[in-house]
């Protein structure tokens, strides 16, 4: 069974190198939607795949990308030292932040934040499925585990500024997720 859960941010970005130099050549933004998609093989006690509450770290996740400049790390050094300069909440991601670039990023960590998931309610084997991200109303990216053969990157490529963390209700929770600490479920 799969079952999805979506999320939205408001983001600011250019992609570089697209066709088009309105998004090309110009700082915007959009209203993304992200939809997460994940199977289970069997029902909790609850009679749920999981319990959306505990999926509240790729929450806090996509929520750092709200009002925020999502900045590619190849971009021009003047440029990301102005973004820097001017901006608080700056994320700043190894791939271009087009919806195929969040997609795939999106997919790396919310993967990660699953397998990281304390499951304590008989929950079954839950495995992260696809994420769709809408740029628009009528456009989307989707990436599946097989795409992320289509870039290389890791989890320390992606970075927050400081009032991006400051905003995070658990502080240690990203670098958490990097040395693969499991999260408890604080609910039990
Ligand atoms: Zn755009």
């Amino acid at each position: 069974m799969i079952i999805r859960k979506k999320y939205k941010f408001e983001g600011a970005h250019i992609v570089r190198n697209c066709s088009s130099y309105m998004c090309r050549e110009n700082i915007h933004g959009h209203s993304y939607e992200v939809e997460v998609f994940i199977s289970g093989d069997k029902l909790d006690k609850g009679h749920m795949i999981i319990d959306f509450i505990l999926l509240d770290k790729i929450k806090d996740f996509i929520d750092s990308f709200d009002h925020s400049f999502s900045l590619w790390a190849d971009d021009d050094k003047a440029f990301k030292e102005s973004v820097y300069q001017f901006n608080k909440r700056v994320a700043e991601i190894p791939l271009s932040p087009s919806a195929e670039g969040y997609a795939l990023i999106f997919l790396y960590v919310c993967d990660i934040i699953i397998q990281n998931i304390e499951k304590a309610n008989s929950e079954g084997n839950i495995v992260l499925q696809s994420v769709r991200v809408h740029e628009t109303k009528t456009g989307y990216a989707e990436a599946f585990r097989d795409d992320l053969k289509l870039c290389d990157f890791n989890i320390n490529s992606i970075l927050f500024t400081d009032r991006i963390k400051d905003d995070w209700k658990d502080k240690n929770w990203w670098e958490d997720l990097k040395n693969h600490k499991q999260f408890k479920n604080n609910l039990l």
